[in-house]
């Protein structure tokens, strides 16, 4: 424990000399490797792992991330890349599915990835213009690209084993999307947790569900990994988790409280900043409080029962 509060200092204070981590691939293992994306370009994080016959890499990225992280593969093997996870639906995570393709990879995700996709996809799936459409208004990548989902789908868990190395995908409950899966090394205790666990004020309430989602970081607790990459922001320990996981309780907590004292939305809606300045002075999640609490704070009310904030 104590060897690992040092390395996780030791982390810190690597990161805090000027973010340079960033576009940059760290070797997280022999042979497992991560790559913090540039989030002012909406990337997610990547991760790949190097198996006997091929390389299995972690989110699609968006089309612009994939392209930044496809050489820096290439880099490090030349096997060719056979699997690429989706953690989850959104964009930032699921939009490069095609460049991996035509790189020859089969898209492997949960199921209910597929089912996210289903419903916030309508434009793929045969109605009128959803997400991705939406995006394309924005995003030259992705309106040059086109969707392309999942095709290898597991309900509850899919493992990959060569003899030499397993990698294990698991689904462990509703978190930050119901269909977010995490990849799980047991040899080496790496978790790559997508947006099931950022570490930053990263998180996005608005496809989730928060009581499930702690739930959810609990079972991720129990498998006791020694280091957890995250869907956003730097690589850490186990504390990412935890810490995580903090932040949501105490940020129902202090909703509740509202509830209880029978205030209107209007009043909620006013008392967040009080709350955000509140959850900024617990050291272990200050980071975690995003510059406006309105939407997480709206999502927490709405699963309480509460109604929209007024606007
Ligand atoms: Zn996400």
């Amino acid at each position: 424990m104590k060897s690992l509060r040092i390395w996780c200092a030791a982390l810190v204070a690597g990161l805090s000399a000027a973010g340079a981590q960033i576009d940059t691939v760290q070797t997280v293992a022999p042979g497992v490797y991560f790559h913090q994306g540039d989030i002012r370009r909406g990337h997610s994080n990547n991760g790949w792992i190097v198996f006997e016959d091929f390389v299995f890499v972690i989110e699609a990225n968006f089309p612009s991330g994939a392209k930044v992280v496809m050489p820096k593969i290439r880099e490090t093997s030349d096997k060719p890349i056979r699997f690429t996870f989706n953690t989850h639906h959104h964009g930032d995570h699921a939009y490069g599915n095609q460049l991996w393709a035509d790189a020859g990879a089969t898209i492997v995700a949960s199921n209910g990835v597929l089912e996210e996709m289903k419903t916030a996809e309508t434009g793929f799936f045969g109605g009128a213009p959803g997400r991705w459409e939406g995006a394309a208004k924005g995003r030259p990548d992705v309106a040059q690209s086109k969707l392309k989902p999942p095709t290898l789908l597991f309900p509850r868990e899919l493992f990959f084993d060569d003899g030499k190395r397993r990698v294990e995908l698991r689904w462990l409950g509703v978190a930050h999307t119901k269909g977010d899966a995490f990849v799980w090394l047991p040899q080496e205790k790496i978790l790559f947790t997508g947006d099931a666990c950022v570490n930053g004020p990263h998180n996005f309430l608005g496809d989730g569900d928060v009581t499930e989602w702690i739930k959810t970081l609990e079972a991720a607790k129990q498998l006791r990994p020694e280091k957890v990459i995250p869907g956003h922001g730097p690589l850490g320990g186990p504390e990412l988790l935890a810490d995580q996981q903090h932040y949501f309780i105490e940020l129902q907590r202090r909703i509740r409280a509202l509830v209880d004292g029978g205030r209107s939305p209007a009043e909620v809606k006013a008392a967040l900043a009080d709350v955000a300045t509140d959850l900024k002075s617990i050291s272990n999640i200050a980071r975690y409080v995003p510059a406006s609490l309105v939407a997480q704070g709206e999502k927490v009310y709405r699963e309480m029962g509460g109604e929209l904030f007024p606007k």
